[in-house]
């Protein structure tokens, strides 16, 4: 059929988990720029800002959270569908393969992973016809915490801090307000959101991700919604919810909107929401060989500029340094806005470890110890297993079970991501424990502190799902919940909440 078709969707698939647009390292450079130095947005994003480059340079995934595979794929008249999408499938296997992506496809009801990102529903494929004669193909592949932050918005409905949304422009304005105040650091911020106005429920959150695939800089052919876009992109970051919820000046990268007609009696605002991890890429393939005739979004000509022109994190002198087991007295002496390095053994848990133990003693000792709450991409060579992604994955997922956990076991700190809630928080002070957050999506950073993986249990959780046991070496996080009842979390929704209602 077309013989390079194969290798240019490999290619396209490899790239887009390894190489972020130029578009989005443009955004995430004035993020940067931005920032004050010293401020925790700033050592965020300098983080950030070095895995994006380690990810480019080593090809390796930027974020561990692979997300779902969609492609947007436009075919000449005649074109065999049916063959593409299973070369499309193949490919992807053949990247979960090499450890580019993360397999991440589950059985809803078994919670089975399929190992290969292959399943109902997985991945995502859309033919469109057209009248050219090449076939474009665009990925998207965005992760479950920013997907998780997704919102639909049935108006007229009332938006906390922001009073009633109605029918019309501003009323879609408040709605997209009052979604990136929700999404707060959990879905990675910065981020950018696309957005749809009308449609049915599900045409409205298909529409509002299609606008991820315009570029960060493009302007509204639709003059109202051009006018919307920039007055959203010109207020919101008022709101200082910053770098992953720490506070800071960005806390939105894009706004892209769209419309769909609606039913007289339906009026939906569906904001999808992307993290800083803004992870899309195109090609137009040459209709009788399937080679690559162009990218979409890059030049390959231009090759990309490093996102940090100086050393990345580098140690102040002020970083405490902690060695597990960790005892109650040294994490009592831990206070929120400190930069710990950890070093010893911690172990990932998530979704079904922590479930797991609530009903089941731990596989290996925790008291003193350090839970990690990340879904990681691990590769086996030989006997032993290869660190190929370990950033966190969000935490508040965990609030149910999480203050019990830590009574339970004894752990002395968890590692995440956009923070925990008030459970969580109260067990902190009970137990002698603290709530450190890692740099969301900064995975090939922190792959590069795993010293060892040493063992894994639990491994019929699947890769994301199991408990790996890492020997980690200055693994850097901030301490955002410590022990005497304080979050920076609460803080920074606090403060946020007030400066939204100033956007009324
Ligand atoms: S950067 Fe954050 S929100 Fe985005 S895919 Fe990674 S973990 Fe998920």
């Amino acid at each position: 059929m077309l013989p390079a078709f194969f290798g240019s969707a490999l290619e396209l698939i490899i790239k887009t988990s390894t190489d972020l647009a130029p578009d989005v390292r443009a955004a995430m450079k004035v993020a940067l720029s931005d920032e004050p130095a010293g401020t925790q947005s700033a050592q965020a994003l300098t983080i950030i800002a070095q895995n994006i480059d380690q990810a480019a340079e080593g090809e390796g995934a930027i974020c561990q959270d692979t997300g779902t595979p969609t492609f947007e794929i436009k075919v000449p008249v005649g074109a065999n569908q049916m063959w593409m999408a299973q070369q499309i499938k193949d490919a992807i296997a053949e990247a979960t393969r090499r450890g580019k992506l993360r397999p991440n496809s589950v059985d809803s009801v078994t919670g089975k992973n399929s190992g290969n990102n292959l399943g109902p529903g997985s991945p995502v494929i859309h033919f469109e016809q057209w009248d050219r004669n090449e076939i474009e193909v665009k990925l998207l592949l965005k992760g479950g915490g920013c997907e998780n932050t997704n919102i639909q918005y049935s108006v007229p409905c009332e938006v906390s801090s922001l009073g009633r949304a109605d029918r019309d422009l501003e009323g879609v304005r408040k709605c997209i307000l009052h979604a990136v105040w929700l999404a707060q650091g959990k879905g990675c911020s910065p981020g950018a959101v696309g957005v749809c106005i009308g449609g049915d429920r599900a045409s409205g959150y298909a529409h509002a991700k299609q606008q991820l695939f315009r570029t960060l800089d493009d302007v509204n052919p639709d003059p109202a919604l051009a006018e919307l876009e920039a007055t959203i992109m010109r207020t919101v970051n008022v709101l200082g919810v910053g770098t992953m919820g720490f506070g800071g000046r960005t806390t939105l990268i894009g706004c892209k909107v769209g419309t769909l007609n609606r039913l007289p009696a339906s009026f939906f605002v569906s904001v999808a929401y992307d993290c800083w991890a803004f992870r899309r890429l195109g090609v137009v393939l040459d209709a009788k060989d399937g080679s690559i005739r162009r990218w979409l979004y890059r030049d390959p000509s231009h090759p990309s500029i490093p996102m940090l022109d100086q050393a990345g994190f580098t140690r102040t002198g002020r970083e405490v340094v902690l060695t597990s087991p960790i005892s109650e007295a040294q994490i009592r002496s831990l206070k929120v806005g400190d930069v710990v390095l950890l070093n010893g053994m911690m172990y990932t848990g998530r979704d079904s470890v922590h479930s797991y133990l609530m009903k089941n003693p731990p596989p290996v000792d925790l008291q003193g110890g350090i839970l990690y709450h990340c879904g990681p991409v691990v590769l086996k060579e030989g006997d032993a297993w290869r660190m190929m992604a370990a950033g966190p994955t969000t935490s508040i997922r965990e609030e149910p079970y999480q203050g019990e956990v830590i009574r339970r076991y004894g752990i002395r700190a968890v590692i995440g991501k956009g923070g925990m809630g008030a459970k969580t928080l109260a067990a902190l002070q009970e137990a002698g424990a603290v709530y450190l957050s890692a740099i969301g999506g900064a995975a090939q950073f922190y792959a590069k502190c795993v010293e060892k993986v040493s063992d894994v249990s639990l491994l019929e959780f699947g890769v994301p799902e199991a408990m790996w046991h890492l020997r980690v070496n200055d693994f850097p996080c901030i301490v955002t919940m410590d022990a005497h009842g304080n979050s920076l979390h609460k803080d920074v929704e606090t403060a946020s909440a007030k400066s939204l209602a100033t956007l009324a």
